[in-house]
């Protein structure tokens, strides 16, 4: 593909900026979607402007426009422009070009704000062009790309009509009119389309994978009640937990080769499924595998599984890249001589010395945080294993059917009784004071705070809370209590030691990225205060203020971020309102066409492109066709 190097405007120093943000080609620019748009197809008269609106206004200027230097590095230049309607007032910052190239008597388009100061109507700093030239910056929808360092929407937009015109893409192409709509409905149209072929291309190749998999036979296991293995356990089941535990015994007395997901929030008592599978597979002569993303979490499991697999006499063992080397060969030795039934581990699991006498069963806990690679290594350990995957991450109901499409779920919609929900608030700026005495009444009384923050270092934009700036800020507020900081850039041991800080109690408030989103357990620590909370998916904001309220202290998320216009303060009064990870995840479907859920990575399938704002019926409408044309082949 030719490379983006050597388009107008892109030297070496630009093209570095455009590989941050991994375009290389002219069709990854092709690929680049905007994030937003600016509809400036609206020119109206200058009577009828009113004050918050974005839209053009034909006018011509009426005078030579003034400049005056208001003081050191800052000018203003001014001028009036009219119409039949009325008068428009004109100012600009710092752009001394503009006393040149707005001429008397001439008339512009202008597209800007519009504010209404003492009864007259003004735009500051509007885009504009000559009325007989009107169709570059004005009337049209203008495209809004993401930026970063080193590059303006002026380059982005440059570039990417260059490639459109490189690879001749043509006026009704919906890639053309992602990038340069005609109008908005056409935008719509070529939002649905592009979204509907991304998503019929993934449905097919999962369908395909399902009927695969639906020809092949799999190990029956000898059954075991439900409700004897319930009785086993020191807690009830909730409802959920029993439909789930019937799914997966169906499927495994069926002689059908399981590949299922179990889907719920985090605490929605996941591991009791796996329990239960584990324990028909090892009752049956058969060895079941149960690996996790790290130590910590294949610990934790392993905690909760031992004493209910010791009560059945199953023989099970942790395996870690932390035990003794020879401990590990014991271990490696019975695991291959089957001596040892149920295996917990991590990724030392699908080591090479890693042989299983009869392995049948496969669990993958949180399984987005392995590669495909890794888990076919597993599955090439076993013969025809079934395999369940345990997620956390909540999708839409409409959404999984299709991602998952090569999987069967079963959903833990249901907590077990006990946790505390957790009180979220969605608040501006003007709560800053107000929060920051919430954080000093939560701690001298006892409790813990975690602050999360989106980047680890300054950033471009200045609104943007780093862990560093934030650290600092509230060292210098609290100077009695310990702020720790925590972050992925920190060595694997100090950021250990922080963690076990907190853990301990030692330091009540800590600074961290979404480091902590995964198996930090700090019962104590009762309030969240999430910054620029609208730069995070919803399905995340929700994972992260699980790491409150598991305790039996009343727990509070704050979310800072209702500032970042409408659409970001809707998103999160969502979280506000509901503490239902699946119903969350919908509404955000319907919000914003796509949510953070859309992590196909996570399923090993190639990254989807999908543009913002779709029409969520194609989702379907693509299942359904992927399934339509795979029954008639
Ligand atoms: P997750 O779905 O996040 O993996 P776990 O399986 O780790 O959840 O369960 C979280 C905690 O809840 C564990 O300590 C587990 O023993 C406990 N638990 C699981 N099911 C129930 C239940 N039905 N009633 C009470 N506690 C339960
Ligand atoms: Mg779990």
């Amino acid at each position: 593909m030719p490379d983006i190097l050597g388009l107008k405007g892109v030297g070496a120093a630009r093209a570095k900026a455009f590989a941050r943000l991994g375009l290389n080609t002219t069709l990854d620019l092709l690929r680049y979607y905007p994030a937003g748009y600016e509809d400036r197809t609206n020119i109206l008269d200058i009577r009828s402007l009113l004050p918050g609106l974005s839209c053009c206004v034909r006018a011509m200027v009426a005078e030579t426009p003034r400049e005056s230097r208001v003081r050191d590095g800052l000018s203003l230049t001014k001028l009036t422009a009219v119409d039949e309607t009325g008068r428009l007032f004109l100012t600009f910052f710092n752009s001394p070009y503009v006393k040149n190239s707005l001429v008397q008597g001439k008339t512009y388009v202008f597209y800007g704000k519009i504010e209404v100061n003492g009864g007259r109507v003004c735009m500051t700093n509007p885009v504009f062009e000559p009325e007989s030239r009107q169709g570059a910056a004005t009337g049209r929808v203008v495209p809004v790309y993401g930026l970063t360092k080193g590059l303006t929407q002026y380059n982005l937009r440059s570039a990417v009509e260059q490639a459109l015109e490189r690879h001749e893409v043509s006026r009704d192409d919906p890639l053309r009119q992602i990038h340069a709509p005609d109008d908005m409905e056409s935008l719509q149209n070529a939002r649905d389309t592009l979204a509907y072929n991304e998503l019929y291309a993934l449905a097919l190749k999962l369908a395909k994978l399902k009927s695969e998999r639906m020809a092949k036979t799999g190990h029956i296991f000898p059954p075991l009640d439900a409700g004897e293995f319930e009785d086993s356990l020191p807690f009830k089941l909730t409802g959920a937990q029993r439909g789930a535990i019937a799914e997966v015994g169906n499927e495994l007395s069926s002689g059908t080769l399981m590949a299922r997901l179990i889907q719920g929030d985090v605490g929605s008592g996941k591991t009791m499924i796996a329990a239960y599978a584990g324990l028909r597979a090892c009752r049956g002569g058969f060895q079941a595998a149960l690996m996790a993303p790290t130590e910590l979490l294949a610990a934790q499991h392993y905690a909760t599984l031992k004493p209910l697999l010791d009560k059945w006499g199953v023989v099970s063992c942790l395996l870690t890249g932390r035990i003794t080397p020879a401990n590990k060969a014991k271990l490696h030795r019975e695991i291959a001589g089957g001596d040892i039934e149920f295996i917990v581990g991590t990724h030392a699991l699908i080591s090479k010395n890693t042989v299983f006498s009869n392995l049948a069963l496969i669990i993958t806990d949180e399984q987005h945080r392995f590669g495909v690679s890794q888990r076919e290594t597993l599955q090439s350990k076993g013969r025809d294993a079934h395999t369940l995957y345990m997620s956390a991450t909540p999708i839409p109901r409409t959404l999984a059917l299709l991602l998952y499409g090569e999987l069967d779920v079963s959903a833990l919609n249901e907590l077990p009784p006990g946790r505390t929900p957790v009180k979220t608030y969605a608040v501006n700026e003007g709560y800053r004071e107000r929060i920051n005495k919430f954080i000093e009444k939560t701690v001298t009384g006892g409790g813990q705070v975690f602050v999360v923050c989106p980047a680890i270092g300054e950033q471009d934009a200045a609104d943007i809370a780093d862990v560093g700036t934030v650290h600092a800020r509230l060292s210098a507020a609290f100077p009695r209590f310990g702020v720790g900081l925590a972050h992925g850039r920190l060595k694997q041991k100090d950021r250990a030691a922080v963690m076990a800080s907190f853990s301990n109690g030692e330091i009540p408030i800590l600074v961290a990225t979404t480091v902590i989103e995964v198996g930090v357990d700090v019962p104590n620590a009762n309030l969240m205060v999430v910054e620029n909370a609208d730069r995070f998916g919803l399905a995340q904001l929700h994972q992260l203020r699980g790491r409150v309220g598991r305790g039996k202290r009343e727990s509070f998320c704050v979310l800072f971020g209702g500032g970042a216009g409408e659409l970001a303060a809707k998103r999160l009064k969502i979280l506000e309102n509901s503490n239902d990870g699946f119903e969350i995840a919908e509404l955000d479907l319907q919000l914003r066409g796509s949510g953070d859920f859309f992590g196909t990575r996570q399923h090993g399938l190639p990254e989807l492109n999908l543009p913002r704002g779709y029409n969520i019926s194609v989702i379907q409408k693509a299942r359904a066709d992927a399934e339509r044309s795979l029954r008639g082949l």
